[in-house]
């Protein structure tokens, strides 16, 4: 049995981490399980999972979950520092990083110190930190598993291929806006931008979609988990979500990954890489898809995404300060506190003003991360 220790299992792809668990027949088992404040939840999947420890990130809400799992043997911890423990106990097999956002980072980290093969969702550990995460995983000789639906497109377009890839090809959908015009972008809710057409998503990332600031950081994903140059990696709109993404070789030929918008497949393929195993779910159909569209990126529509390449051609702390900047602004657009594009303008200031280092150490990331967040509370209370 393969053990997880899984990270943020009260979220989206927590959930459908524990889906595949559910249909694995026993090859899949839990012993780790987190969450940051739904205890509730938690409670009720460890007494389904029966994990060796659960942690709560948030500590307010340890009294409630000790309760809750009172008449059972499993063991209840809190804070982010438990976090970054658990994932280095023995029995562990593999890490499935389901955190949303910087709060990703130091569990990465400490499971590739642990040296724990991780199945990365937390792309923001990425974004934040990819030079030295994989330099980290490359001394520590574990591998790092993308569960980003591209990025396992593209492992899976790699997988037995002997010749190196001349350029990635990632799918966007286009998110809610793809049709919206341009000038209407600033008054669009909360509420529009949740509503993506295909995928069912945490809030965050789900208005990462929307701006497209979520491919832009798939180009830095990418751009570290297969060492592939900025200008290499290329975007293309494809509404459908069927192709999830594409390798082209030296002799112009490319390979696609298809399939349906279904995260189970890719988190199951992380956690048996290089196995396939059946996966529940419905299959694609042909014949029930009579076109598959592809267009360029609006650039002037959807900024984000140059934005993101910039940080990473500037590289050092930029990353970091574009994901710490995009964290507060997402957070204010939700609470009605800014515009739509008011999330770009916060981001775009914030980069203009932050510390830069150029081969930064994870405590200089720490102090990027809480700076960039006072820049961007200043900026919004401008
Ligand atoms: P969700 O918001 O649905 O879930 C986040 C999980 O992390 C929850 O379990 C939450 O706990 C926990 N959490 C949130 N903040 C903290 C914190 N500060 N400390 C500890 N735990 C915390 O996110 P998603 O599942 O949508 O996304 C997770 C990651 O996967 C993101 O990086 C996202 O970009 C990536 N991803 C997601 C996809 C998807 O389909 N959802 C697709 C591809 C990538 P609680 O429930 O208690 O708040």
């Amino acid at each position: 049995m393969i053990k997880i220790a899984l990270l943020g299992s009260t979220g989206s792809i927590g959930e459908q981490t524990l889906e595949v668990v559910r249909a694995s027949g026993g090859r899949l088992g839990v012993w780790v399980l987190t969450a940051n404040g739904n205890w509730e939840r938690l409670a009720a999947q460890a007494r389904e999972f029966g994990p060796d420890s659960v942690v709560i990130a948030d500590r307010g809400f340890y009294g409630p979950l000790v309760e809750a799992l009172r008449d059972t043997d499993v063991k209840v911890y809190a804070g982010e520092e438990a976090l970054e423990q658990v994932v280095g106990l023995a029995s562990v097999d593999v890490v499935v990083n389901a955190l949303v956002g910087y709060a990703g980072l130091g569990p990465t980290v400490a499971a590739l110190e642990a040296g724990k093969k991780l199945a990365l969702a937390n792309k923001e550990s990425l974004v934040v930190a990819g030079d030295y995460v994989m330099r980290l995983a490359l001394e520590k000789g574990v591998p790092i598993l993308p569960i980003d639906s591209e990025h396992s497109a593209v492992l899976q377009c790699l997988a037995g291929e002997p010749n190196e890839a001349q350029k990635l090809i990632l799918t966007a959908s286009g998110g809610p806006f793809l049709h919206t015009p341009v000038e209407e972008l600033a008054r669009v809710t909360p509420r529009q931008a949740l509503r993506h057409p295909n995928w069912t998503m945490g809030a965050k990332i789900t208005i990462d979609s929307a701006t497209m600031l979520n491919k832009g950081f798939e180009v830095i994903e990418a751009r570290w988990l297969f060492g592939m140059p900025e200008e290499r990696i290329e975007v293309v709109v494809h509404p459908q979500s069927v192709v999830h993404s594409m390798v082209e070789f030296a002799d112009g030929s490319i390979k696609a990954q298809l399939g349906r918008a279904d995260m189970r497949l890719p988190i199951q393929y992380a956690l048996y890489f290089p196995q396939r195993l059946s996966c529940p779910g419905e299959r694609f159909s042909f014949a029930e898809c009579s076109r598959l569209d592809f267009l360029p990126v609006d650039a002037q529509k959807f900024p984000a995404l140059e934005l993101a390449r910039e940080c990473l051609r500037r590289g050092g702390l930029s990353g970091c300060v574009l994901n710490a900047a995009n964290e507060v602004a997402v957070a204010a657009f939700l609470n009605g506190r800014i515009s739509f594009t008011g999330i770009v303008s916060t981001i775009s200031a914030t980069l203009e003003k932050a510390t830069q280092v150029a081969r930064p150490s994870l405590e200089d990331y720490r102090q990027s991360n809480l700076e960039a967040r006072r820049i961007a509370e200043q900026e919004l209370r401008r």
